[in-house]
């Protein structure tokens, strides 16, 4: 594996200015959607049950075998334009042997090819795990959703199947805290991502100055995902979520950095509501909208069997497997002829858009065609 002749753009500081993960970067750079973004699933193991888990009803309480890393590696290697990597689960840190066989070699590849890479966790366990990330890791990606212990607990355990004690939850919240800022410290960049739910819509101010006080250098927010355990709760009406969205910036610390994606609020809607919150997330300093990465610019690879998805929710069939194919053709099939891109897969460029995630497009917009708009409000 030749790693030391790929391009890299490691030099570029990832600030609101630069957001590799936007597919609206490569989009522009290369003229047409291309493959940059691998996501990979390395476990289905948690020891947390959220009661909005978007990938919840994949998890398990053992797993199989992995294809051997070198499959996934060699796979990785053939994308010509791979520029980030994401790892993903369950907690991905769950099992110990799982940060060394895989998530550190995985990082590795990464940094010495010049590809970022991210991981999503809850940060629960304990601190010599995510310690060992911290020579290679771009980007910790952690949820935070809660204003104390007492939501946590609510949220966290809610489809264990049995009652967690509240001070086993605690203890978790608690270290998630410590690992946050003692990592923080160390130099790794954390961004919390909260959602917007129908618990979590009026309290984002809170929620806001505790990630801040966790010494977190980002705060994403994004609508609730409508997948898998979350597919039963109750939907927020559009005007509450722009409601929250504006409470949270009027309270929120402008030096921190805040990184609102998967919106459901488009340049193609009209004047109105839309168009006002909008413009004011496009002047706000610090404050960036991403465009939805998944099926864009970004597959997400499932380590256990190969296949690849367009998102990790696995709400759409895998179309293709990394043991007989290469990423850059199934990517380039998906884009061409699958018929769920062809309903989203728009792009105003000057509104800096391309096109609505698909659950929020079937969570608010199920009947509209997307591809017969364009954008009337910049
Ligand atoms: S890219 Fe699609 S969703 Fe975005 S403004 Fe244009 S038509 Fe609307």
């Amino acid at each position: 594996m030749k790693i030391e002749n790929y391009k890299t753009d490691r030099e570029i500081e990832i600030t609101p200015s630069y957001d590799p993960w936007d597919p609206i970067v490569s989009l522009r750079e290369f003229g047409r959607h291309v493959l940059t973004s691998v996501e990979m699933t390395v476990t289905n193991l948690c020891n947390m049950r959220c009661e909005h888990c978007a990938v919840g009803d994949s998890l398990m309480l053992k797993e199989p075998e992995q294809i051997p890393l070198s499959v996934i590696l060699n796979s990785l290697d053939q994308v010509e334009n791979l520029r980030t990597i994401s790892i993903t689960g369950g907690e991905p840190t769950f099992r110990k042997q799982t940060v060394d066989e895989v998530i550190v070699p995985l990082l590795q590849y990464a940094k010495a090819r010049g590809v970022r890479s991210q991981i999503n966790s809850n940060l629960t366990l304990d601190y010599e795990r995510y310690e060992k990330l911290l020579p290679y890791l771009d980007v910790m990606h952690i949820s935070f959703n809660y204003t104390s212990e007492r939501d946590f607990h609510e949220v966290g355990f809610a489809r264990s199947g049995h009652p967690v004690q509240e001070e086993v939850a605690k203890r978790m919240y608690f270290k998630m805290i410590e690992n946050s800022q003692k990592l923080s410290e160390a130099g790794m960049f954390i961004s919390a991502e909260s959602m917007i739910n129908y618990r979590t819509h009026d309290k984002l101010p809170q929620i806001h100055r505790l990630i801040r006080e966790m010494g977190c250098q980002r705060h994403e927010v994004h609508p609730m995902y409508a997948a898998d355990f979350a597919e039963g709760l109750p939907v927020l009406p559009l005007e509450d979520m722009r409601t929250a969205i504006h409470s949270l910036l009027d309270a929120r610390d402008p030096d921190l950095w805040m990184l609102f994606g998967t919106l459901p609020f488009f340049a193609c809607n009209g004047e109105g509501e839309d168009a006002k919150l909008l413009r004011r997330l496009r002047q706000e300093p610090n404050v960036t909208v991403r465009n939805d990465p998944d099926g864009r610019n970004r597959v997400n690879v499932n380590m256990f069997t190969g296949d690849v998805y367009v998102t990790d929710f696995a709400a759409i069939p895998a179309f293709g497997n990394v043991r007989d194919m290469r990423l850059d053709d199934i990517f380039a099939e998906w884009l061409n002829n699958h018929p769920m891109n062809q309903k989203v897969n728009c792009h105003c460029d000057a509104a800096g858009c391309c096109g609505p995630n698909l659950l929020v497009a079937d969570m608010y917009y199920k009947d509209i065609d997307f591809k017969s708009r364009k954008a009337i409000t910049l």
